[in-house]
């Protein structure tokens, strides 16, 4: 019988492709009554670590199993993939969770699974994992749940009970890639699912504002997510983007993950041989960060003609130095949408300016002392004390000041 460890080393590879783990914004438990184990207090079970390679690594991320009857081209668990197979039972999977908590390594779970005998059989088995942790061990962590699309309502719904997150990977930008690239996936059974989630949540959500009631059943308190693979077909960025902000408006999605295309041993032809540069990956986050939290849309961001977002500049530097007739912008005057606009102001950024100029006129050494970075915004602002000249923002120098400087590749020698 083959090993945990060996499991755990096969089943947490097997799931380092999802990129969709990130844990955020879900309640407040901790156990310092003593009644239970594990926090999801800030600084405990609320997490943003990273591996350098930009996944998240303090949860215990695995599958319930590698094997899967479904063939999605891009994936490397596929039922024709030539892989190592392994399957957790539901009590390993408890017993790895709980040991590593203990020991500090993790501060929760994300559970994943290949569908294996049929969508509702698999969900079952991901459940029962939640429903051990928290009912018999009490676990207060964070658990992030994958759902299967097609499985029955009835164990989304149970699914919601133990997790704090639940995720359906859209997985490709378009209906027509999803079908050439996972043919057994059916885009109208994720959405229906997506759009089922996004019911239960409102209601979960009408039900805590409702005082009169008694406490409401939890149901995944963190909101659900989903992951969209870039770089395996054509996909412009703008379809990306698009097909974004359709998902955040239709289900109100917490998060849309982007990961970057990785090649696989044996990979169908249909497949590119090379990876997206993985700068496109993060120039699509700061693109869906704009949307989300900075009033632009994807038309407005993205290049008309080609599609695609800039890879040598961010996509807010891009938009302004494509739309320098909006500035210099007077700090003291301009309102929150447009200062939200200028390069290198963050929201906070925004929000301390805004608070500032009620009591003061705000001089450049202000900038400084508010914490507010400025090598990008001062050709676009005016202070008290700073007018840019009108050369530096109209001439070609001021696009050249921010792109990285050209350097000769290595010659390996
Ligand atoms: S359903 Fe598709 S993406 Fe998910 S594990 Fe199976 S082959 Fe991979």
């Amino acid at each position: 019988m083959m090993d945990i460890m060996r499991k755990l080393e096969i089943l947490a590879d097997a799931a380092k492709y999802d990129a969709s783990c990130a844990s955020s914004g879900t309640e407040l438990r901790d156990s310092s009554d003593g009644k239970g184990l594990g926090s999801t207090a800030p600084g405990m079970g609320i997490c943003h670590s990273y591996a350098p390679d930009g996944r998240c690594i303090s949860l215990l991320k695995v599958l319930l199993t590698n094997a899967c009857n479904y063939d999605c081209l891009y994936c490397v668990n596929r039922a024709s993939s030539n892989v190592a197979r392994a399957r957790f039972t539901i009590d390993e999977v408890v017993k790895l969770t709980i040991a590593f908590y203990r020991r500090n390594y993790i501060e929760g779970l994300f559970l994943s699974s290949g569908i294996i005998r049929s969508a509702d059989y698999t969900m079952e088995q991901v459940i029962a994992v939640a429903r051990k942790l928290r009912e018999e061990h009490r676990f207060r962590g964070y658990i992030h749940l994958k759902t299967i699309p097609e499985a029955d309502d009835a164990l989304i719904a149970e699914a919601g009970k133990y997790a704090d997150r639940l995720s359906i990977n859209i997985e490709m930008p378009s209906e027509t890639s999803l079908k050439r690239f996972a043919p057994e996936k059916d885009v109208r059974a994720i959405r229906r699912t997506m759009g089922r989630l996004r019911l239960r949540l409102d209601e979960a959500k009408e039900a805590a504002n409702n005082v009169t009631r008694t406490r409401p059943p939890r149901f995944a308190p963190a909101g659900q997510s989903t992951q969209m693979i870039v770089g395996a077909d054509a996909a412009s960025d703008r379809a990306i983007l698009d097909t974004s902000a359709n998902l955040y408006g239709a289900y109100r999605l917490k998060r849309v993950y982007y990961s970057a295309f990785s090649p696989i041993p044996d990979a169908s032809r249909a497949l590119p041989l090379q990876p997206p540069p993985l700068v496109r990956e993060h120039r699509l986050y700061q693109a869906d960060w704009l949307m989300r939290f900075y009033g632009f849309s994807a038309r407005e961001i993205v290049d008309d003609k080609a599609g695609m977002l800039p890879l040598d500049i961010d996509p807010k530097l891009a938009w302004a130095l494509k739309h320098r007739d909006r500035f210099p912008l007077d700090i003291a005057r301009a309102s929150r949408e447009e200062l939200l606009r200028v390069p290198g102001f963050g929201t906070k950024a925004v929000d301390r300016i805004i608070a500032t100029r009620r009591n003061t006129t705000i001089r450049l050494a202000d900038l400084a002392r508010l914490n507010i970075p400025r090598n990008k915004a001062l050709p676009f602002i005016v202070l008290s004390d700073h007018r840019p000249s009108p050369h530096l923002l109209d001439g070609a120098a001021l696009a050249a000041r921010f792109k990285p400087k050209a350097r000769q590749l290595g010659f390996g020698f």
